[in-house]
């Protein structure tokens, strides 16, 4: 396409440069003829040549100069001079001289021959003059420009047409590039990357994003493959405890009691399993996007009494201490959250702080700044070591202390996600032997 409309614009140049010479030529041939015309009417009828003489040099010249075809008529018309009757070229007919009288001077080109006539005036006498000759010389010199032109054309187009080639090829390189890299990529090898050129152009910038995206997707791709392969661990121990106690209990015959008692077993863990799926659940919605969530304006307070409540129903035996009740403006502790997941949140911390207490007990407190509303969970449990508290937020980490109460490790990494969800910041103070005090930050509204 480049090369063709090179060719184009160069075609459309030739043309101009090609007419604009051909006229160029025409207008000054024309003006030769008018003084040879001059200058033969001067010599015949001023200087009195022999019109012999003339004949003859036009003779001689014709073949070499291509000389002007003169002839010379007086007022009546009548031939007073022509340079060779028997060539005569250009026949002046009554009507051309009547053309030239009414004219002063006519133009015109007959088979490639420029003609001229005009009115001549000698010694107060008009004489109707014609001039004709052929431009040899102009029409080669055209035809040489012409040559050239096309043989340039052709040799500039062919330059043209590789340089073009050259250029897109180095353009495209990196294209075909990314192309074939990209095409490398699956789901299996998520963690190639594009080549990134040093250059901030659009490629650069484009291979860039594209990593970026690729960054996420294995980002995302990376936590559905451990998401399942946790789930697939933690459903399989309490299915297999289940499946040992109902094959022990089928071996041989036991007594009612004995069944009771493998019924209660295994209806435990089936509990145990339950309330992991649901968690599991709770966990997977807690991962979505921000953008999947409903958020709307929300009471902090309001959201603790509901998890409390919810966790008391289950648990009647564990203790929740709220000391905050009337003592905010409503404003001051409005939060923009998903109630349904915040709540999710509370009731795992409290849920933890009961659970690792002998006194089964959690103190909850409010506080709102200028910008944050602050929630602590206090209790004064077995505490945490020192080593794990940097790891008790990943999901299915177990501290030492597990053995104080059940549980499956993934409490407080969903409580970590829904913070994330909502901005907000967790931190946790404990001492093994004294008590554990988990603080949320969240942004007030
Ligand atoms: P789990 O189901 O084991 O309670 P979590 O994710 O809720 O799982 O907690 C991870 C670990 O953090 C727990 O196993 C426990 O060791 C520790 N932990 C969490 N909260 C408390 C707390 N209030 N007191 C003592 N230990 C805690």
């Amino acid at each position: 396409m480049f090369t063709a409309l090179t060719a184009g614009i160069l075609l459309g140049f030739m043309l101009i440069v090609y007419f604009s010479a051909n006229q160029n030529r025409k207008s000054e041939f024309y003006e030769i003829l008018q003084k040879e015309a001059l200058t033969k009417v001067n010599l015949l009828l001023e200087t009195r040549l022999e019109a012999n003489t003339l004949q003859t040099i036009y003779r001689k010249n014709k073949e070499v100069l291509y000389e002007v075809e003169v002839a010379i008529y007086n007022e009546n018309q009548d031939l007073l001079y022509h340079d060779a009757v028997d060539i005569d070229f250009v026949k002046e007919t009554p009507e051309m001289l009547a053309e030239i009288s009414e004219k002063q001077m006519i133009r015109f080109v007959q088979d490639k021959w420029q003609v001229i006539g005009q009115l001549i005036e000698v010694d107060g006498n008009p004489y109707y003059v014609t001039a004709a000759a052929f431009d040899a010389y102009g029409y080669r010199n055209l035809e040489n420009l012409r040559n050239t032109m096309l043989v340039s054309f052709l040799f500039g187009l062919a330059i043209i047409y590789l340089i073009g080639r050259y250029f897109s090829k180095k353009t495209m390189s990196p294209v075909r590039g990314m192309i074939s890299e990209a095409q490398k990529i699956s789901a299996s090898n998520l963690d190639l990357r594009l080549h990134v050129s040093e250059k901030n152009d659009e490629l650069g910038v484009l291979a860039r994003t594209f990593n970026e995206m690729l960054e996420r997707l294995e980002k995302s791709f990376e936590a559905q493959k451990q998401f399942v392969s946790y789930i697939s661990h933690e459903l399989r121990t309490p299915l297999s405890v289940i499946i040992a106690e109902l094959e022990l209990s089928q071996n041989k015959k036991r007594t009612k009691e004995e069944y009771r008692e493998a019924i209660k077993l295994t209806l435990a863990d089936a509990r145990k399993l339950a309330k992991l799926s649901s968690t599991l659940l709770d966990f997977a919605k807690a991962s979505y996007d921000r953008s999947e969530i409903n958020f709307k304006s929300v009471r902090v307070d309001e959201l603790l009494i509901d998890a409390s409540q919810e966790l008391m129903a289950s648990n009647p035996e564990f203790r929740v201490d709220l000391d905050f009740e009337g003592d905010f403006e409503e404003e001051e502790i409005t939060i923009f959250a998903n109630g349904y997941l915040l709540t999710i949140a509370f009731r795992n911390i409290i849920e933890n702080a009961c659970k690792y207490s002998p006194d089964q007990a959690c103190k909850s407190s409010i506080s709102s700044g200028k910008h944050q509303v602050r929630i602590t969970f206090k209790d004064g449990g077995v505490g945490i070591e020192e080593e794990e508290l940097k790891e008790i937020f990943n999901p299915f980490f177990r501290g030492k202390n597990q053995n104080v109460s059940g549980g499956s490790g993934i409490g407080l990494a969903l409580v970590k996600r829904i913070l994330n969800l909502h901005n907000a910041a967790i931190s946790v103070e404990s001492k093994p032997g004294i008590g554990s005090t988990f603080l949320i930050s969240i942004p007030r509204l």
